[in-house]
């Protein structure tokens, strides 16, 4: 365990490392584990692609919302061109996914600026993410077949993928969106349909190890829209529909000169998906948001899916302790930690400066038992982690607190209580509940 101190210190020494500068990764060296592989062995070198502009603390977030809600009306026009900055897409997917800061954040501000139809599409796109997580919470064995399916890949399957990850598939254009990813933690929305494609129907790879290698190293990596998104490209999600990336396509939005193998992309065909189980959706979805007696001696356990917790209904109990789980991570240097790590930073600052006390860190959640039994700790309160690997982390530890006698409080975000009844099914039924309500606002 560490403690809030300690915890700065060791972000302190890692701000030394290269995080704005993802290109000088190779000067370190550390002991990686087989799922490091594809980042060790990338060769590094001077990179072409500026580092985006993925706001890591709430202050940062905040302006880049503020900026970008001033262009939301052109949003549907510019939307899918891949242009080098990405200037045209607002970028605060990483924000939004850790919630640095809300959707409901994001919609109040665009929509006091424009009007909803002005910026229909843009706040279609931003619930695109209510939507996909809300579905998976209806759905949660969809998430655990995709673990079994990683899990039964031979190591010759994982080999024969490493070659596209790395960026040797013989396309230029899409060996540079492997390298841009691996390099910055981010890809436009039209660049992963037209990788995930490749991936799945060019070169006949399982969807699972692509969304796997996304999950690697995207800033904004959630369980929900990569693995829902990845089967839709596959022609899993949507009865009948596989996306298939077309040369034409590419030529017309991504604004790069002509590169070698684009005509890699004109003997495309569609990968039939293999049967899958039906998956049934749950009966109901725990939607709680009040929080419980303030009155108990209470721990809050601040986690990376909620790092604005002092803007929730958490903000007013008080608690004994606090404590921030920093989930192990795959490869430490990668650009996707160092993103995490300073997100983390800032949380734990900004809670610790709300509730006036430290945040220990743990790494381990057993490290939380002492820090209970020390404050005869009645209650830990949290907000509900979702179906993904962080709620697959956290499931044992809550089991033995409710053994032991524990009150767990799991608490929604208003927004996500709203808005996941109405994901039940398909994304336009959702959206004309939704997009009514937005409107009549
Ligand atoms: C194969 C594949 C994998 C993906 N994996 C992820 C993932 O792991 N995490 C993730 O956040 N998004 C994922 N997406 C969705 C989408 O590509 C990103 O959310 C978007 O590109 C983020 O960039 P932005 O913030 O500039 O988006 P903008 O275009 O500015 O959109 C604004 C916001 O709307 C939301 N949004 C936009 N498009 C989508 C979408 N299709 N699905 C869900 N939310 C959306 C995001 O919160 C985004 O920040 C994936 C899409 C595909 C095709």
């Amino acid at each position: 365990m560490v403690t809030f101190f300690s915890y700065i210190s060791m972000i302190v020494m890692d701000s030394s490392m290269p995080y704005r500068d993802p290109h000088s990764l190779g000067r370190w060296k550390c002991r990686l584990r087989r799922d490091d592989l594809i980042v060790a062995s990338f060769p590094m070198t001077q990179s072409i692609f500026p580092f985006p502009r993925q706001a890591a603390t709430r202050a940062e977030a905040l302006a880049q919302l503020e900026a970008f809600a001033k262009r939301a009306h052109r949003y549907a026009r510019e939307r899918n061109s891949v242009v080098d900055s990405h200037r045209n897409v607002s970028q605060l997917s990483a924000a939004l996914q850790h919630r640095l800061i809300s959707q409901q954040e994001v919609v109040d501000q665009v929509l006091s600026q424009h009007s909803f139809v002005a910026v229909e599409k843009f706040l279609q796109e931003v619930l695109w993410r209510s939507y996909w997580k809300g579905w998976l919470e209806w759905r949660p064995s969809v998430w655990q077949d995709y673990l079994s399916q990683l899990s039964g890949f031979s190591d010759e399957d994982r080999q024969r993928s490493q070659s596209v990850a790395l960026g040797q598939s013989g396309c230029a254009v899409m060996d540079d969106f492997a390298q841009e990813l691996r390099e910055t933690g981010y890809l436009h929305n039209h660049a992963r349909m037209w990788w995930a494609s490749f991936w799945i129907h060019h070169q006949k790879l399982p969807w699972a190890l692509g969304a796997e290698f996304f999950l690697q190293h995207l800033l904004d990596a959630d369980a929900a829209s990569n693995t829902l998104s990845w089967r839709w490209v596959a022609g899993l999600q949507t009865a009948g529909k596989t996306y298939l990336v077309r040369r034409d396509n590419i030529e017309r939005y991504h604004h790069a000169p002509p590169s070698k193998g684009m005509e890699m992309l004109d003997a495309i065909t569609v990968s039939i998906p293999s049967e899958e189980r039906a998956h049934e959706r749950i009966e109901s979805l725990d939607l709680t948001t009040s929080l419980p007696s303030t009155q108990r001696k209470t721990l809050i356990l601040l986690h990376e899916e909620d790092l604005s917790i002092e803007q929730t209904t958490l903000a007013k109990l008080q608690p004994e302790r606090i404590v921030f789980f920093d989930r192990a991570a795959s490869n430490p240097l990668s650009p996707r930690q160092q993103w995490r790590q300073a997100a983390f930073q800032d949380a734990i600052s900004r809670v610790g400066s709300h509730f006036q006390q430290r945040c220990d860190v743990v790494q381990d959640l057993r490290d939380i038992h002492p820090l209970i039994a020390e404050r005869s700790i009645e209650q830990v309160v949290m907000m509900k982690p979702m179906v993904g690997p962080l709620d697959d982390a956290l499931r044992p530890f809550l089991q033995e607190l409710s053994t032991a006698q524990i009150d767990i409080h799991a608490l929604r975000r208003e927004e996500d209580a709203r808005y996941f009844p109405f994901a039940r099914s398909g994304f336009f039924p959702f959206w004309k509940k939704v997009g009514q309500q937005l409107a009549q606002r």
